[in-house]
C-alpha cells in the first residue's frame, strides 16, 4: 500500500513502524475470510484491511479520529487470525498497538468509557484488586437488569456476569527446588489467572518438579501489561514490561534460567513481544530481547522433553486453540502432540481459527459480539462429543465455561494427570 505520511510524522519511531507495516499490505483482501468481526457483520470497516485503511488515513494525516473510526479499531479482538491468514507478512498486530496508543492520546471518549476503562486498568492487572473486586461482586449482581439497561453501564453488568460465585483458595503453587535438578526455569505469575484458575499453574509447577526441574516465580515480577496494552494504555505497558525485566533478569543473572514458561497465553504473545515493546529504551532494549527470548509456551517447551510414560485416561479432548497461541506465537501442534502422546482422544473443532471472545477485556468492552462468538464456539466444541475441553489461555476457558456444559481445563493439567498428577477438578 502506498503511503505518504509527512517526514515530520516520521521522526516518530512509532510512526515510522506503522508505516513499514502498513506499506505491506498488498490490499488483497485474504485476510477478510478470517476475521470474526468481518464474519460477523459484514462490514468492510470491521475487517483487517478496512482497519488498515482507517488506521493509515487516521496516522498518516495525523487526524484525530472520529468515533465512528474508534468504534471499529475497538471492535478489533486482537485475535491475529489476520496475521496467520495474510500472505504479505502485514505485522498487524504492532499496527493496531500504535493504533490504540494514538486513540489513548487524541480523542475524548464519553466520560462512562473512560470510567470504565480507568477501573478495568486499576483493577484487573493486580492480582489483589482483582481478588477484592470478585469477592464483592456477588453483593452487586442484583444490579445487572438495571445496569443492562443503559449503553454506558452494560459492561459493568458483563463484568459482574463473569465474576464467579465462588472464589478459589489462593494459589499453592510456590517456587520449588528439586534435588539434582535438570534446568531451573520461571513460571508468570501474571496477574488474573492465579486468582481464576489457581489449579493451573499447580499442575505446570507439579509436572515441571516431575520431570526434574526447578520451577520459580521472580520476586517482583507481575501482569504481563496485555491488559493495559489493548486499552491503548502504552506507558503502563511499558513500565509492567521494565518491571518484569528487571525481575526475571535478576534471575537470569544470578542462578540462570533455561526458559521463562508461560501458562497463559495471551500474556505469552506479549512477553514475547517485549524486546519490540523497549526497543527505544536504551537502558532495556537488549534485555528485553533477552526475555523475549527465554520466553515459551509451556505446551512449547514441554514438546521438547521426554515426558514420562503416562497412564492412559479413556478421554476424548475437544482442543481449543487460544488465538494468542495459534496466531499470537504460531504454536499449532505442541498441545496436541502432547495430550494425543498422553493417551488422549483429541478432536479439532470447526471454525478453530475463530477467536472465542475472549480477548483480555473484549468481552466486557464489546460484550455483544463477544457473547456471539462465544455462543458459535460453544456450538463447534460441544458438537465434538468431547469429555472435556482443553485449552491453553485463562480467558478462553472462563469465556468457553460461560457457553458450553462440557467441563474446560488447561491442556496443562490433563497433562499432569496422565503422568501421575490429581484428576483435574472440573472433572469432579
Ligand atoms: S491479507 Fe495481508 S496484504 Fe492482504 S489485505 Fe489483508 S493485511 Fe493486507
Ligand atoms: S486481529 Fe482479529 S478481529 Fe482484529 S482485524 Fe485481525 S482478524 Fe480481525
Amino acid at each position: 500500500m502506498q503511503t505518504s505520511f509527512p517526514p515530520e510524522a516520521l521522526a516518530d519511531p512509532a510512526m515510522r513502524a506503522s508505516e513499514a507495516v502498513i506499506r505491506t499490505c498488498v490490499h488483497c483482501g485474504f485476510c477478510t475470510a478470517t476475521c470474526p468481526t468481518y464474519v460477523l457483520l459484514g462490514d468492510e470497516n470491521d475487517s483487517p484491511r478496512g482497519r488498515i485503511y482507517l488506521m493509515k488515513d487516521m496516522l498518516e494525516n495525523q487526524r484525530k479520529p472520529s468515533a465512528e473510526v474508534v468504534k471499529h479499531i475497538d471492535r478489533c479482538l486482537s485475535c491475529l487470525a489476520c496475521m496467520t491468514t495474510c500472505p504479505s507478512g502485514v505485522n498487524y498486530m504492532h499496527l493496531v498497538d500504535h493504533a490504540r496508543a494514538y486513540i489513548n492520546e487524541t480523542y475524548t471518549r464519553p466520560r462512562s468509557e473512560r470510567w470504565t476503562r480507568r477501573l478495568l486498568a486499576f483493577v484487573l492487572p493486580h492480582s489483589e484488586r482483582f481478588r477484592w473486586a470478585l469477592t464483592f461482586a456477588p453483593l452487586a449482581k442484583p444490579l445487572r437488569p438495571l445496569l443492562r439497561k443503559l449503553p454506558a453501564t452494560r459492561p459493568l453488568a458483563a463484568m459482574l456476569d463473569m465474576a464467579p460465585s465462588h472464589i478459589p483458595n489462593p494459589t499453592s503453587a510456590q517456587s520449588t527446588r528439586i534435588s539434582g535438578a535438570k534446568a531451573r526455569v520461571a513460571l508468570l505469575q501474571g496477574c488474573a489467572e492465579p486468582i481464576l484458575k489457581p489449579q493451573f499453574r499447580e499442575a505446570t509447577v507439579r509436572l515441571l518438579n516431575r520431570i526434574g526441574h526447578d520451577v520459580i516465580f521472580a520476586p517482583g515480577e507481575g501482569c504481563c501489561g496485555a491488559l493495559v496494552h489493548h486499552l491503548g494504555r502504552g506507558a503502563d505497558a511499558k513500565a509492567a514490561a521494565r518491571r518484569n525485566v528487571d525481575a526475571w533478569m535478576a534471575e537470569i543473572e544470578g542462578a540462570g534460567l533455561a526458559a521463562i514458561l508461560v501458562t497463559a497465553s495471551g500474556c505469552g504473545t506479549t512477553i514475547k513481544d517485549y524486546g519490540f515493546l523497549l526497543r527505544e529504551d536504551p537502558d532495556y532494549a537488549t534485555k528485553a530481547a533477552r526475555v523475549s527470548a527465554l520466553a515459551k509456551d509451556v505446551t512449547e517447551y514441554l514438546i521438547e522433553l521426554d515426558l514420562p510414560a503416562s497412564a492412559a485416561n479413556d478421554l476424548t479432548v475437544a482442543y481449543h486453540p487460544a488465538c494468542s497461541l495459534q496466531h499470537g506465537q504460531k504454536v499449532t501442534d505442541a498441545p496436541k502432540r502432547l495430550l494425543t502422546n498422553a493417551g488422549y482422544r483429541v478432536r479439532t473443532p470447526a471454525e478453530a481459527h475463530l477467536c472465542c471472545g475472549s480477548a483480555g477485556t473484549y468481552n466486557i468492552l464489546q460484550s455483544k459480539i463477544a457473547s456471539e462468538l462465544g455462543t458459535r464456539k460453544a456450538a463447534h466444541l460441544d458438537a465434538l462429543e468431547a469429555d472435556v475441553i482443553a485449552t491453553g489461555n485463562v480467558g478462553c476457558a472462563t469465556q468457553i465455561a460461560r457457553f458450553s456444559g462440557v467441563p474446560v481445563v488447561h491442556t496443562v493439567e490433563l497433562l499432569d494427570w496422565a503422568t501421575g498428577g490429581p484428576k483435574p477438578a472440573a472433572l469432579g
